[in-house]
């Protein structure tokens, strides 16, 4: 049981929510809201607010290990990973290898990941940083700067070159699970040119596994439209000397949780990225007949909107 109020006071942590890809995946966010170096038109998390390139200490990494001591102690459920992932880009954190290495003393068998865009792996210091984590994953959308452009909206000092230069340099130096994530934008990345580029790219770089992942929530700009499943294996193809996996749906493990507070979590949820209501009941342990009453409450009162896109509706942030 959740018996104490700490998702009115997480500030670092959220979730844990559904990971099509980890399970019950314990967020970790140490930076500013939309603090990026990229503002894609898929971003599940809008625009980007601060498009930056300038690393920064955001929160001391002690404020962040005490928030999740405390989620540990009071957690009956815990996590199945921890997952650095934040509505922003998480190597823009300085201090990522100090505090990866620590969680890492403390949860010594709790999987570390890291979702970033890749985008400073050029820098020895942020790969550094990355050495701690049992799995990296980088995107990697385009590789021509016209793609990379019109998908990421890169920071203009960033280059496709540079930044696969710096994922093949990380390969090199990192022991652990790379899987690079390929987001693929119907109209936008998905063209011949495009993925024979990118896979020749990833070829170079030799990960351990290729993600292969579209749009399936509301995105950033309203452009921004998935592939379906006949697209997505044709687009597989261009990647079938990889280890190629097409991430699509939601783990469902049955979980048990408090139903306390569960306004808060459904809120605390839903700021960081628009969940259906179905994702919802499966990440807080509650039946979709309560999550359906909850969610009921909160639209009617005006603190969620509904969200539509690709036919399915999503729940989001009011405001
Ligand atoms: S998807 Fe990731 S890299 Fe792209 S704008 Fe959003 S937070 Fe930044």
């Amino acid at each position: 049981m959740f018996t104490r109020q700490y998702n009115f006071f997480m500030k670092f942590l959220f979730g844990p929510v559904p990971s099509r890809r980890f399970g019950r995946s314990l967020g970790l966010d140490v930076i500013p809201a939309k603090t990026c170096s990229y503002d894609c038109i898929y971003c599940e998390s809008g625009p980007t607010t601060s498009l930056s390139i300038e690393r920064q200490n955001f929160v001391d990494c002690s404020q962040v290990l005490e928030e999740l001591g405390s989620f540990m102690r009071d957690s009956p459920q815990g996590a199945d990973v921890f997952t650095f992932s934040s509505a922003g880009e998480p190597t823009l954190y300085e201090p990522m290898g100090e505090l990866s290495a620590a969680i890492k003393r403390q949860y010594p068998k709790i999987p570390l990941i890291v979702l970033t865009n890749g985008s400073f792996l050029w820098k020895p210091e942020v790969r550094r940083g990355l050495l701690q984590a049992d799995r990296v994953v980088p995107s990697l959308d385009a590789v021509t700067a016209k793609c990379f452009r019109k998908i990421n909206r890169p920071h203009p000092s960033l280059h496709p070159e540079q930044i696969i230069e710096g994922l093949r340099a990380f390969r090199k130096e990192y022991k652990g699970q790379l899987h690079i994530e390929v987001l693929l934008a119907l109209g936008v990345n998905d063209s011949r040119e495009e993925l024979c580029a990118i896979a020749k790219a990833i070829e170079s770089i030799k990960p351990d596994k290729v993600e292969l992942n579209t749009v399936v929530r509301p995105p950033a700009h309203a452009g921004a439209k998935g592939l379906n499943g006949e697209n997505m294996a044709r687009a597989a193809k261009f990647f079938s000397s990889f280890n190629v996996e097409i991430v699509g749906s939601f783990h469902t493990a049955a979980q048990k949780s408090s139903e306390e507070n569960i306004d808060q979590k459904i809120l605390e949820t839903v700021k960081r990225r628009p969940c259906t209501a179905e994702e919802l009941a499966a990440s807080l342990g509650v039946s979709q007949e309560r999550m359906q009453i909850e969610a009921d409450k909160l639209l009617g009162e005006g603190r969620l909107i509904r969200l539509c896109f690709d036919q399915k509706e999503f729940l989001g942030p009011a405001g």
